[in-house]
């Protein structure tokens, strides 16, 4: 059978392991396995939103409402934006795709930073798009401009913060630079971990409003998956001028989104009090982290997200400790793919770090190189 050939040089998305994985190849209990791995809130969710989930359930006869009136009500009056700015996704992921089938045709490229979430490309690659990057492990904005320069693409991707690295650029760098970059280029800004940043420096806070206000050529991404815990219900949003969200919709399947992902996102929208309490857990559970690592001369990324990524250079070998961590039920995500001898932890509650903390130390005393 022929394919698309644009589809034989893919390469599959290589998630964080999940659970269910690790009990069947190691056998080990599912209580016993912490998941550090894919940047899921590790309090869940409110729960008012499970709570709302489950009185909604006998709803999921009927196809969701395809407005999405509720929610985007909410989204709209959070970020005092207008309803023709806003796209809801099954997660942002969906709106990443959007944008590329939106830009990317007939030889387009895309720009992003060489270290950074893996779907811009692989999106990028399916509308048979070349992937230009920017060296360096964060993004180097002055270089991007350079290639920005030399390439014209019609995407820029900035993640901010970034994926797998944690560490984000400053609003009025990004903003610095996307004011020279031409209205036909579209600067995809990827909030996924903003609740994070803006919670541990203004400086990092990006306000999409005042944003897509001043760059009619922004699209911002949000999510309900990593700080409002709701990464299993698919659910995230773009923001942007009328212009771009028009195109983006005509895109957009009908009934993307679930009935019951729309009520808890609403629901989740509502108790900024949960976010609140996970993010500051999050950065204090992070200070553990920063100490081991202080203690064992492991270089920690200063991290403005809800993960630590630690290099391993000079020390271990991050494939193998990924694999031996696993072995003991500790999932974490090597970076080794991205090309960095390091490892991402998401940050867990205390007794799951503690885990990792435990393990890991042996791991390291046994002198592994
Ligand atoms: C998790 C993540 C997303 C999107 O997640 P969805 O679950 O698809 O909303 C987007 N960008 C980055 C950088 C992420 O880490």
């Amino acid at each position: 059978m022929k394919f698309n050939p644009v589809i034989e040089h893919l390469k599959v998305y290589e998630p964080g392991k999940p659970i269910e994985l690790v009990v069947r190849e190691f056998g080990i209990d599912p209580k016993d396995i912490v998941k550090l791995a894919s940047n899921e809130n590790p309090y869940g969710c409110s729960p008012k939103v499970t709570q709302a989930v489950q009185e909604s359930a006998h709803l999921m006869y009927r196809y969701p409402d395809d407005s999405m009136m509720a929610l985007k009500a909410g989204l709209c009056e959070r970020f005092g934006i207008d309803d023709d700015q806003l796209i809801i996704g099954a997660g942002s992921d969906q709106v990443i795709e959007f944008a590329c089938h939106a830009k990317l045709y007939g030889g387009a490229k895309i720009l992003q930073s060489e270290i950074t979430f893996a779907m811009y490309q692989i999106y990028a690659a399916q509308c048979g798009a070349t992937v230009i990057k920017s060296p360096g492990i964060a993004h180097d904005l002055d270089a991007m401009y350079a290639l920005y320069k030399e390439h014209e693409p019609e995407i820029i991707f900035i993640c901010a913060p970034n994926n797998p690295t944690g560490d984000s650029l400053d609003r009025i760098d990004i903003e610095n630079f996307i004011e020279r970059i031409d209205h036909d280029t579209l600067v995809v800004v990827d909030g996924a971990y903003q609740e994070y940043a803006a919670f541990k420096d203004p400086n990092k806070a990006i306000d999409p409003a005042a944003l897509i206000q001043k760059f009619p050529h922004v699209l911002y991404l949000g999510t309900f998956s990593k700080a409002y815990g709701l990464g299993g219900m698919r659910i995230g949003y773009g923001i942007g001028s009328t212009e771009i969200i028009r195109s983006l919709y005509k895109l957009r399947p009908p009934f993307n989104v679930t009935t019951l992902s729309l009520v808890a996102a609403e629901v989740a929208l509502n108790d900024q009090e949960f976010v609140t309490m996970a993010i500051e857990d999050c950065f204090k559970q992070m200070e553990d982290y920063k100490a081991f690592a202080l203690e064992h001369q492991i270089e920690a990324i200063e991290s403005y997200t809800n993960f630590i990524t630690y290099r391993l250079d000079g020390i271990t070998d991050s494939t193998y400790i990924a694999d031996a961590l696993l072995r003991q039920g500790i999932i974490v995500r090597d970076l080794k793919g991205y090309g960095l001898n390091a490892i991402r932890i998401t940050i867990g509650k205390a007794e799951e770090n503690q885990r990792f903390f435990n393990v890991m130390k042996q791991l390291l005393n046994s002198g592994q190189e």
